[in-house]
């Protein structure tokens, strides 16, 4: 923690970065932390009560734009975020400092995302025992089952967006929910107009998600929409390999794609 604070301080001290996010104590849980001085960065605190993705703050315009150099602390799930944000020019390669949780449960300043990327390629990512526990759960259910299981979870959804807000993907500036000409989706919530906000969300995650779990973290009614995303990710592995630099699944074409899935 103190090397932690200390560390942001000297990087905010000497204008190595203009803020730093990471998170403080709150009422009942960490929340974040926008420190902008090291007076601030002394509120700072990292344990294993920080599950959040603060990557979701790098594509702020409020915080990050304008060329503003910033430092993060993040999970091993949260880098992988950064990364992608990086592959797809969400993130500038210079102004992003991180601070990156390691296995061993240390803390390891990454001076440059490509640092970043090769810790991931290099260590296995941490266990998501109750993911996939759940999500081969709800697979082995026969598809009347599993209907009846995501229309009963789906149908309690108020589309209140937190699952959105949550998310460091979903960065666009005008989301398919908020456009009404044409109207995708119907904005009030009914269980099938759910369905397909779900469906669409986890669509456009698909190769991008970092199965970081965030979008169920930040169910107010806590839905396991993470599970969805969880097992998209999987699927996606097994069909396409792991995403690379130069796009994915969803933007790119190969000859070779399987087409196994029509007809
Ligand atoms: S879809 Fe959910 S699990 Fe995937 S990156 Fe977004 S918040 Fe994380
Ligand atoms: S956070 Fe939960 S209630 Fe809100 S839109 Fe997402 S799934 Fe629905």
């Amino acid at each position: 923690m103190n090397e932690l604070r200390s560390k942001a301080k000297e990087l905010l001290d000497s204008k190595a970065v203009d803020l730093f996010i990471g998170y403080e104590e709150g009422t009942r849980l960490p929340r974040p932390l926008i420190a902008t001085s090291a007076e601030e960065a002394d509120r700072l605190i990292f344990d294993e009560r920080c599950t959040g993705n603060l990557a979701v703050y790098l594509t702020r315009k409020d915080l990050a734009a304008g060329g503003r150099k910033v430092g993060i602390v993040a999970s091993y799930y949260a880098m992988r975020s950064i990364s992608r944000l990086l592959d797809e020019n969400q993130l500038r390669e210079g102004a992003v400092k991180v601070f990156g949780l390691t296995q061993d449960g240390g803390l390891t300043l990454f001076e440059a995302i490509a640092d970043v990327k090769q810790y991931l390629q290099e260590t296995p990512a941490p266990s998501r025992q109750v993911e996939d526990e759940w999500a081969k759960e709800i697979a082995e259910m026969s598809a009347a089952e599993r209907w009846k299981y995501w229309t009963g979870e789906l149908s309690k959804c108020f589309k209140c967006y937190a699952c959105r807000a949550a998310c460091p993907m979903c960065y666009c500036t005008r989301c398919i929910v908020e456009v009404n000409r044409p109207q995708w989706l119907q904005p009030w919530a009914a269980t099938m107009s759910n369905m397909e906000w779900q469906l669409n969300r986890v669509m456009h995650m698909a190769g991008r998600c970092s199965d970081c779990g965030a979008c169920g973290a930040a169910c107010p009614l806590g839905l396991p929409v993470h599970i969805i995303a969880h097992k998209m990710t999987e699927i996606v592995r097994q069909n396409f390999g792991e995403p690379t630099e130069t796009g994915n699944v969803l933007s790119t074409f190969s000859p070779n794609d399987k087409e196994n899935f029509i007809g």
